[in-house]
This record gives structure tokens, C-alpha cells and sequence, in this order.
């Protein structure tokens, strides 16, 4: 190469370089990425718990936000779900669109704003509200595993002739049917009255590579702490999900017991998918039921902590509950109980088929 050539090889070189450097100043633009999920609010720490301002999550959400007549109740309306926070009682409640879900974490006022807890929004609220960017998004939907609670020796609550395993192992039959006949394939964790120890629940469903999971029992009280009339007025399924990590459960908040678990268990990886599932059930059950909904609630469920797939256990029903309990005794509302679970998993089925085709 000549020298006037190189020294032209040099200069054109050095431009080539000066081209992909940034202007001063400009360099932070240059390496921003499109981030995979939106910018995080700041957090303000209550009692030990980190907390978003509900103000700065309805501008995000593009939500409008205010009190009702006597700062009971703090709604926020825009597209999707509506919000309705009720800061009566332990404040750990709150209706989206209209359907009862208990939070972790009770809401906080401080002057004129309310504080939402980091973990209820980004483990229990962000999959119904705005699941688009809950994280990765999980399969649409193919093979389901049922679960019939109890088994064996083990009968669960029973009820005159009414006993829990035999009622579960019915349902799981009858929602087997219909799924099966709208194309998903489905695998019962029992086909027949035997015990399987928790664990052996969840790793059915790892071990056929399930993409959901739902744990299917029956509920009572116990007529030795609680009161005739009590046990007549409670009735009503109840979809519960799994404590999100640093959380008490929904019934052991109430009786005072610490059962928060500091460390994740597997099936919290899923936490916005169970939760989404969880409301799309409680919407078909409490529309399909007619019946009283009792809520979105957590707790430590053995059948759930293992799942590498979102996973929900539904109560279905209260033994316990003299008119309900005559209605579970026919096939008739058995089929709606299943036939409500169907269309349950088969709205999240769509939402998330929704999703994908949106990505
Ligand atoms: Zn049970």
C-alpha cells in the first residue's frame, strides 16, 4: 500500500469508528435497550413492607382513581377490571369487578394517598390487571392435571352420606369429560380411592409436563367452633393460589399465627398465571354457582408449593352448609361445578392465547 493509500486506509478507518460512537453526551441513549418490563415505581417502606403509591400505579395502569363518600372505599376504573379497595376491617381486601380478593399485605392510607404492597400487586394483582407484561408468558394451555383431593383412608370432610375424596374424584371426572371434549388433554393425579401423599400431587403433574394444575376439594366448618348460624349462612366456593413468598396466608392472618415463608417455593415462579387462573375460575364458578363468593385467597397448599406450572386449588363447595350440601349431592350440580371449572380454564387458556398472538 502506498502512503497516501494508508494514511486514506487510517482516516477512513477513524471515521468508521467516529460513526458508531455516540455524540457527547448522548452515550446513555445509544446502549438503552427496550426494557422487557416497564420502568419500576419508587417503593416507600410500611411497617417492614415495601409499598407502591396507588397514585403512581393508576397512572401507569392509565386507571383513574377516587374515594368514595366517606373515604371507605378507594376505586380505580379505566380499560380492564374495575378496583374497588374496602378499607373497612383489616383492609386486606378488595373487589375486582366485583368479585372478593384478599390481599397479602393490608392497604395503608397515608394523607390522601393509598399504598398497594409491592408483592399483592407483582404477585397477585399485575397477572389480572395487566398479565401483557407479567413476566414471561407461560404455554397456552394442552394438558391440564386434575387433582381429586384426599383419597384412601384419607376421606377428607364428610357429611351424612357425603364424603369429600369420593365428591372430588366425581368432579375430576366430569371436568375430565368436558375438556377433553374442547380438545385439551387432561391427567387425574387419582383414578381410583387411594391415598397420595401431597407431593406425589404436584409431581404427576411435573412429570407429564403439565401447564396447569387444579386441586379440587370440598369445604366445612366444624360444627365444635362455630355456631349453627354461622355454619347455615357460609357456603360458596373459594379459589385459592399459593402464599406468595414473605406473605401470611389469608386464614392465618385472621387467627393471628406467623406463617409467612421468607424463601419461594417452586410453584411461586408462577404466581401471576395461578392468580390470573384463580380469578378466571372464581368468575365462572360465582356466575355459574349463583352463589356467595368468599374470594381469591393463599395458602401453603402441599399439592401446589412443587408445581413447575401455574396451579390453584378450588374449594367447590361447603359440606357443612345444609342447602348446599343437598345440592352437591346431585349429579346436576356436580356438572355445573365442573362445567363452570371448564369455562374457567378455558377463558385463561384464552387470555393467554391472546397474549401470545399479541407478542
Ligand atoms: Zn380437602
Amino acid at each position: 500500500m502506498s502512503r497516501p493509500a494508508r494514511f486514506l486506509a487510517v482516516l477512513l478507518a477513524a471515521a468508521s469508528v467516529a460513526s458508531i460512537l455516540p455524540p457527547a453526551g448522548l452515550s446513555a441513549q445509544v446502549v438503552r435497550v427496550a426494557p422487557t418490563r416497564p420502568v419500576r415505581f419508587s417503593t416507600t417502606t410500611i411497617d417492614k413492607v415495601a409499598y407502591y403509591n396507588l397514585a403512581d400505579l393508576a397512572k401507569y395502569l392509565g386507571l383513574k382513581g377516587a374515594w368514595a363518600a366517606g373515604r371507605k372505599n378507594y376505586t380505580l376504573t379505566g380499560k380492564g377490571p374495575k378496583l374497588e379497595f374496602v378499607l373497612e376491617g383489616d383492609g386486606r381486601k378488595l373487589l375486582v369487578d366485583g368479585l372478593w380478593l384478599h390481599l397479602g399485605n393490608k392497604v395503608v392510607t397515608r394523607g390522601s394517598n393509598l399504598f398497594l404492597s409491592v408483592t399483592d400487586y407483582e404477585r397477585t394483582l399485575r397477572g389480572i390487571l395487566s398479565a401483557g407484561d407479567a413476566g414471561p408468558l407461560p404455554p397456552v394451555p394442552q394438558v391440564i392435571v386434575l387433582d381429586p383431593g384426599h383419597g384412601g383412608a384419607d376421606s377428607g370432610k364428610t357429611q351424612g352420606d357425603l364424603s369429600e375424596k369420593v365428591l372430588t374424584l366425581d368432579v375430576a371426572n366430569r371436568l375430565k369429560r368436558l375438556l377433553e371434549g374442547v380438545g385439551y388433554r387432561v391427567v387425574l393425579t387419582r383414578t381410583e380411592d387411594r391415598r397420595l401423599e401431597l407431593r406425589d400431587r404436584s409431581d404427576v403433574a411435573v412429570a407429564v409436563g403439565a401447564d396447569l394444575f387444579v386441586s379440587i376439594h370440598f369445604n366445612s366448618l366444624d360444627p365444635a367452633s362455630n355456631s349453627a348460624e354461622k355454619i347455615a349462612a357460609t357456603g360458596g366456593p373459594e379459589i385459592h393460589v399459593f402464599t406468595p413468598a414473605g406473605q401470611r396466608s389469608t386464614d392465618a392472618w385472621s387467627s393471628g399465627e406467623d406463617n409467612i415463608e421468607t424463601k419461594s417455593a417452586p410453584v411461586n415462579q408462577h404466581d401471576a398465571w395461578s392468580s390470573l387462573l384463580a380469578h378466571a375460575l372464581q368468575k365462572q364458578l360465582v356466575a355459574g354457582l349463583k352463589t356467595t363468593d368468599r374470594g381469591q385467597k393463599t395458602g401453603h397448599w402441599g399439592a401446589l408449593r412443587s408445581l413447575d406450572c401455574p396451579g390453584v386449588l378450588v374449594e367447590s363447595a361447603f359440606l357443612s352448609n345444609p342447602s348446599e350440601a343437598r345440592k352437591v349431592a346431585t349429579p346436576e350440580y356436580r356438572d355445573q361445578i365442573a362445567a363452570a371449572m371448564a369455562a374457567g380454564i378455558d377463558a385463561y387458556a384464552k387470555t393467554i392465547k391472546g397474549l401470545r398472538s399479541e407478542r
